[in-house]
């Protein structure tokens, strides 16, 4: 009896020995300056009490020793043991949403003087007011923004220029080349377009039914006639994400970050674009949904396509890369196999985190509980309140991203956490206390900038 305490005492000292110097590295790598000295004194506290019980002989040392394998082990049990995660909750029914209502459609459509300008303030008057404070603000991209410099917000113009410019038309017709649709199963077709879609960039890809609800009822912004109805009777859904640089978000809100997202919109349009034509020349229907020209909601497609899940932040949180995403659609009437949606802890973690509305800098995200918006329990973020942030510092701000627990690298030490969090709410809780006791409530970028993106 006395050796098996002994050598799993040992056993127990190696596996913390292991896992510290797994945490110093990763924080040494990512220059987290705060949670290296952390992690090297709570891990070297422990470490030292542990080995002086191992290696001093003293008088109940077994017992002390067996108690504390017997609180690791308990501690293990408690953190490992799986339960069904919390999903996210639809309690009534679904209704389109106008295109109309998406706050780009209202800077990026609407223009003083026109006949639509003028319609929508009539009929929706308690815009007005925000609205005009905001168009008073520095358009994104021009001087006068906070992080505004001529050398690099020329080019997340130019960057946001060329997408619009090449996603005008996304409405093509199918043109089989063997003049009718190409026969295949929808697990062939399934293959092939996720592993053309990997081929391109995507870094994740999921394909659901499409639900009528996530189809914009009347066009706003994208290309077609003001406040047309939107018919789009395609029965499927493929959603794609590519990732974010870490180090770059790390920069929120510098205008970095809008450099990244500028880049990765037109990375998930040209997956999209390419994917969609390409269903049209095998014979079927299909159309792209791309930064500034969607008829549908990507973020609960692709929530139902089974890449993530929705935060507290009103974005997608992906297991593999949280929020630091960003996605587009196609939708088709091409046969298709369809995914599960996933749950993996995000709605009981965001309920004790709320790292995101602590940090937004212009009180946008809610800290309270959910609402039924829409028929979804969801925590409601302010999109006026958002944007005007976003005119005022001149860049796409993306701090609720950053501060994300689960935007963090994808590293074997980070996985360790991510494979915890979803087992239970009692890891949930501790990886959140760790969070805040590691990294602390807010993060700063500890990253220098690229030469090309520095301001001097
Ligand atoms: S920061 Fe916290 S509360 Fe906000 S989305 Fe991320 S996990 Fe949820
Ligand atoms: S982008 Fe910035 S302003 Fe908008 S919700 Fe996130 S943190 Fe708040």
């Amino acid at each position: 009896m006395h050796q098996i305490i002994i050598l799993t005492g040992w056993i127990s000292f190696v596996f913390l020995t292991v896992l510290a110097i797994g945490f110093v590295i990763t924080h040494l790598l990512e220059r987290e300056w705060r949670a290296f000295f952390r992690t090297i004194f709570v891990f070297g506290l422990l470490l030292t009490i542990f080995g002086m019980v191992l290696t001093f002989n003293f008088v109940s040392r077994e017992l002390v020793l067996g108690s504390l394998i017997f609180i690791q082990l308990i501690a293990i049990f408690l953190i490992i043991r799986y339960q069904n995660p919390a999903a996210i909750r639809i309690t009534e029914h679904q209704y389109k949403i106008d295109e109309r209502a998406a706050i780009f459609h209202r800077f990026y459509r609407l223009k003083p003087g026109d006949e639509e300008f003028d319609k929508f303030y009539r009929e929706q008057p308690d815009k007005k007011e925000i609205d005009e404070s905001i168009r008073k603000l520095p358009p994104l991209g021009s001087p006068g923004g906070k992080s505004y410099f001529n050398l690099t917000s020329t080019f997340q113009t130019a960057t946001f220029g060329v997408i619009e410019q090449l996603t005008k038309k996304l409405e093509w017709e199918p043109k089989s080349v063997e003049g009718k649709p190409v026969a295949g199963s929808a697990a062939e077709f399934s293959a092939r377009l996720k592993g053309y879609a990997r081929f391109l960039g995507a870094d994740l890809i999921g394909i659901t039914k499409l639900n009528p609800a996530y189809v914009y009822s009347h066009i706003g912004r994208s290309e077609g006639e003001w406040g047309a109805p939107i018919q789009l009777e395609h029965s499927n859904a493929i959603a794609i994400a590519v990732k974010m640089d870490y180090e770059m978000i790390k920069h929120a809100p510098d205008s970095a970050v809008t450099t990244e997202s500028s880049i990765k919109y037109f990375e998930a349009a040209k997956i999209a674009m390419i994917l969609a034509r390409y269903i049209n020349l095998l014979g079927y229907e299909a159309r792209a949904h791309v930064d500034g020209n969607y008829r549908v909601l990507c973020v609960p497609i692709a929530a139902d396509a089974g890449l993530g899940e929705l935060g507290r932040l009103g974005l997608l949180i992906t297991p593999e890369f949280g929020p630091r995403i960003r996605l587009s659609v196609v939708t088709t009437n091409l046969p298709l196999l369809h995914e599960k949606p996933t749950s993996f802890g995000v709605q009981h973690f965001c309920a004790i985190c709320k790292k995101c509305a602590t940090n937004c800098p212009s009180n946008s995200i809610a800290s309270m509980d959910k609402k039924n918006v829409n028929g979804v329990e969801k925590w409601q973020t302010e999109q006026e309140s958002c944007y005007r942030f976003w005119r005022i510092q001149g860049s796409d701000c993306s701090v609720c991203i950053n501060v994300c627990p689960y935007s963090n690298p994808n590293t074997l030490m980070h996985n360790l956490i991510r494979w915890l969090v979803r087992r239970n709410n009692f890891a949930r809780r501790i990886v959140f206390w760790g969070d805040q006791f590691f990294y602390g409530k807010r993060r700063r970028s500890k990253y220098l900038l690229p030469d090309w993106h520095r301001r001097s």
